[in-house]
């Protein structure tokens, strides 16, 4: 038999994103925060220390790829531009409860229609068909909400929304900054240690 101990360890932690606005230069710094979760296993609980470092540094490592690929969509505090990784961010998740429902009602559809199969086949013909009914409806329904979906982000331009709604996010989120390395220094901050809380 084998047996094994399973680790997970969950790290959370920061960095900050400096960003020339491609509109118009200003620069600016926020603050972005990630959590990442890591594995490791014990063969026969030999080596318990080793997996629990192991599920630690796999979360480690993954935090700061995360932290290093990704954005938040803060907009530019001097003229409330989002920049283009944001506004793809922005595109991706919009209206993403669209996608998920078009799904849940294809699976709802694969599962009606397997038991109006089963029902048909055990005679009670009128069951059997009506849930027919139901599957194509969810088939036709959970594509059609997946392709609009899809129709209504590519058409999506998160700077024609409104302005002063851009500006506050920026105002809570974002600092203007004439100097990246002055800034850091000032507020006493290593950018090559990450945030960790
Ligand atoms: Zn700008």
């Amino acid at each position: 038999m084998i047996v094994w101990n399973e680790y997970n360890c969950q790290v959370s932690g920061g960095t900050y994103k400096f960003v020339e606005c491609e509109d118009c230069k200003q620069k600016y710094v926020y603050r972005m925060m990630r959590e990442a979760a890591g594995q490791g296993n014990s063969l026969y609980f030999l080596d318990n220390a080793g997996a629990e470092r192991r599920a630690k540094n796999q979360a480690e490592a993954i935090l700061k790829k995360t932290l290093a690929a990704e954005c938040d969509a803060v907009p530019c505090p001097k003229c409330g531009a989002y920049q283009q990784d944001m506004m793809a961010k922005l595109c991706r998740e919009y209206r993403l409860w669209m996608f998920w429902t078009g799904v849940f009602a294809i699976f709802a559809g694969v599962l009606s229609g397997s038991l109006g199969f089963i029902l048909f086949e055990a005679d009670s013909r009128g069951w059997g068909l009506g849930l027919g009914v139901v599957t194509l409806l969810g088939f036709a329904g959970g594509i059609g909400l997946i392709v609009w979906r899809r129709k209504l982000a590519d058409a999506f331009e998160p700077n024609d929304t409104p302005l002063e709604d851009r500006l506050a996010i920026a105002a809570v989120r974002s600092t203007k900054v004439n100097n990246f390395e002055k800034w850091l220094k000032e507020q006493e901050i290593d950018a090559d240690q990450p945030i960790m809380n």
